[in-house]
């Protein structure tokens, strides 16, 4: 028996830094390695060996938090620039130092990249499917509390326009955006009660929820009626059981609605939705609220590994050997990893200029560059997504 409940089951940050995260293999490795007063320099680097899902492309996400991890560590670090939208095979960070310095922190580093990335990947793609149609984040009540802002941060810098949680979006500097629960019209016992008194205490983008109790359509034309020019959007959030087919429940609703003047309505759609749902829904709606398909995104499964140690390339079976640097074309978008051990710097096909994307963040412990706000690295992300025209 464990008599009361006490805490909550998390790592805190001070646990994850001294490495009490780790895979026990690793702190049995430095124990040896001191022990043996073995002392190398070794060069590791992050790189995933195939996609989830078939995806051809990845958004890196999490590296603001490793470089939170590694800010005491007196090593080297180089890393591709949060957003960076990368492929197979290509490095995404790499280390140089004393390998017993950072044996530790390998488990929490990879954790940090793996989920994140995951996540902004999945909100990347959702965005392609989505167009210029507005992405609500709702993913976070679908995993620990604990973690709602590393999801809401992950699939705001993936390209969504906003989250719903009040912690996510007050570390984003940004307004949480969301509608009315359910439970706000079933407590009044009335859909168009909850209208109302939504309607006088709401400041924001009035987005009305609706089809809690009543049947859309009309639902849809009571809210509009109720609202007027102050209502933005709906939010249809059927479920499964009602579902139907959801595309001509929206199709109906955007019928009855410009019938009676109400064309500035727009309609958000929300439900266990993803980018292939969004692409089927596109013709009729404006807006969505993406839930577990985000939170529960696959993770890119990065790993590390040693490719040189004292300066000479070295790497266990089935993974390349050496420092690398990796190029993307400023023209074609085509990205290249060459070996460093060459030395020269490769052209691209098209002769456009090739832009070296693998840079140092820190040096000595000493932080190089200034890290990215996650309003810039949403913009880049969105830049590489319109200018590299990836497809699903
Ligand atoms: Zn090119």
């Amino acid at each position: 028996m464990n008599g009361r409940a006490k805490s909550f089951f998390i790592a805190s940050e001070k646990d994850i830094k001294s490495g009490k995260t780790t895979d026990v293999c690793f702190k049995k490795t430095v124990e040896i390695l001191q022990k043996a007063k073995c002392s190398k320099q070794v060069k590791a680097e992050v790189r995933v060996s195939s996609l989830p899902e078939n995806y051809s492309w990845a958004v890196l996400s999490g590296i603001e938090e490793v470089i939170c991890l590694l800010s005491n560590l007196k090593a080297n670090i180089q890393v591709l620039a949060e957003g960076t939208i990368f492929k197979e095979e290509m490095p995404v960070l790499s280390i140089i130092g004393e390998y017993t310095e950072f044996a530790m922190l390998e488990t929490a580093i990879l954790g940090l990249l793996c989920q994140s990335s995951g996540i902004a990947t999945k909100a990347a793609r959702c965005r392609i499917a989505a167009g210029q149609r507005t992405l609500l984040s709702f993913g976070a009540k679908r995993m620990h509390p604990a973690l709602s802002p590393m999801i809401d941060r992950a699939a705001f810098i993936g390209g969504y326009n906003g989250v719903s949680v009040i912690k996510s979006a007050e570390m984003l500097q940004e307004k949480p955006q969301e509608t009315m629960p359910h439970s706000l019209v079933l407590v009044l016992g009335s859909s168009e009660e909850a209208f109302r008194l939504f309607h006088e205490t709401e400041s924001a983008k009035k987005i009305v929820l609706i089809n809690t109790l009543g049947d859309e359509k009309f639902e849809a034309i009571k809210a509009a009626q109720i609202l007027g020019n102050d209502l933005f959007a709906l939010q249809l959030d059927t479920n499964d059981s009602r579902q139907g087919n959801f595309k001509k429940i929206l199709e109906e609703v955007r019928w009855e609605l410009d019938l009676r003047g109400f064309n500035h309505v727009k309609l958000f759609a929300s439900g266990g939705l993803d980018e292939y749902s969004i692409q089927k829904l596109n013709p009729v709606a404006d807006g969505y609220g993406v839930g577990t398909a985000l939170s529960n995104a696959p993770v890119i499964n990065f790993s590390m590994d040693i490719i040189e140690i004292e300066g000479v390339p070295m790497a266990k079976r089935g993974k390349m050997s050496g420092s690398k640097a990796v190029y993307r074309c400023t023209n074609c978008y085509q990205t290249k990893v060459v070996s460093m051990q060459k030395d020269i710097l490769p052209s691209c096909s098209c002769n456009g200029r090739l832009q070296s994307l693998l840079l140092p963040i820190m040096t000595d412990g000493r932080l190089e560059r200034q890290i990215l706000s996650p309003q810039e690295i949403r913009t880049y992300v969105l830049n590489q997504l319109g200018n590299m025209k990836l497809g699903l």
